[in-house]
Order: C-alpha cells, then structure tokens, then sequence
C-alpha cells in the first residue's frame, strides 16, 4: 500500500502505491507504527475523491463525491487516538485540490483514490497519545487534552 523512509527519528517520508485510498493506506501506516499523535502533510494526484463540509448552523456534514482527475494542491492534517477504546488512529485532514480548469476545490477529506502518485510527510508526536471527545456545542470531536 505505501512505501516509507524514516529521514530522522518520528519523520517519515511515504510514497503511496497508485490506486490506493489514501486514508486507508495512511491509517495502516499509523497502526503499523503505533502513531496516536502526529501531523500530516502532502500533496499528489487522485481520481476520485469524496470531501465533507460540516454545516455549523445544522451541525450536520455534507458528503460530496468527486469524479475527476484532481491535483492535491495541498493536504494538512493530524492523526490523534479514537474515543471508542478501540486504540485506532483517527485522522482529521483538510485537503484542496485543484481541478483541469486550474480552479481548486476543497474540504475534510472523507476519501480520494490515487492516480498518479502520493507523498506524504509524517510526523509523530511519540511521547504522546491524544484522544477526543464529542462537543455538544459544535458538534465536533475535539481534542481531548
Ligand atoms: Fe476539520
């Protein structure tokens, strides 16, 4: 799913097989190295990929699906711990990506396949473990601290 490089202790440089869902492959490189902290960077391109907005005013999200091929312009997230118990990674990553015209289109990301290629940077925080919890007020999971 992924090839890596480890370029100092925590800091990985990761190059995405072509056709891979990049959350699923990113989730499986948390889990095989026990990354519960951390941030995420990259860029890329993809051929489908489904965005989500969160509606403040309804605290509901809205899923679109993307059919097109797609540059990553630029994806930013970080990786912290579900509250479930369960000690899964739980990533929360933005993405933008532009499209043929040259405009950019954007949002949480849900899931993209890769066409193409896909590089990412990762970092972990080792010495910790951060997990969320459901805020009634925004209707997010925010971190737990
Ligand atoms: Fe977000």
């Amino acid at each position: 799913m992924y090839k890596y490089k480890e370029t100092a202790p925590g800091r990985y440089v990761l190059s995405l097989d072509n056709h891979v869902e990049i959350c699923e492959a990113l989730c499986a490189f948390c889990k095989e190295k026990g990354i519960f902290a951390g941030v995420v960077s990259g860029i890329g391109a993809v051929s489908e990929a489904v965005f989500r907005f969160l509606d403040p005013s309804t605290k509901q999200y809205v899923d679109k699906r993307f059919e097109e091929q797609m540059e990553i312009t630029n994806l930013t997230g970080n990786i912290s711990c579900t509250d479930d118990g369960s000690r899964a990674p739980y990533l929360h990553i933005h993405i933008t990506a532009g499209r043929r015209d040259y405009t950019c289109i954007g949002g949480h990301l849900l899931s993209a396949r890769i066409n193409g290629a896909c590089e990412l940077f990762v970092e972990h925080f080792p010495a910790a473990v951060i997990g969320r919890r459901f805020d009634e007020q925004t209707g997010l999971k925010l971190y737990e601290f």
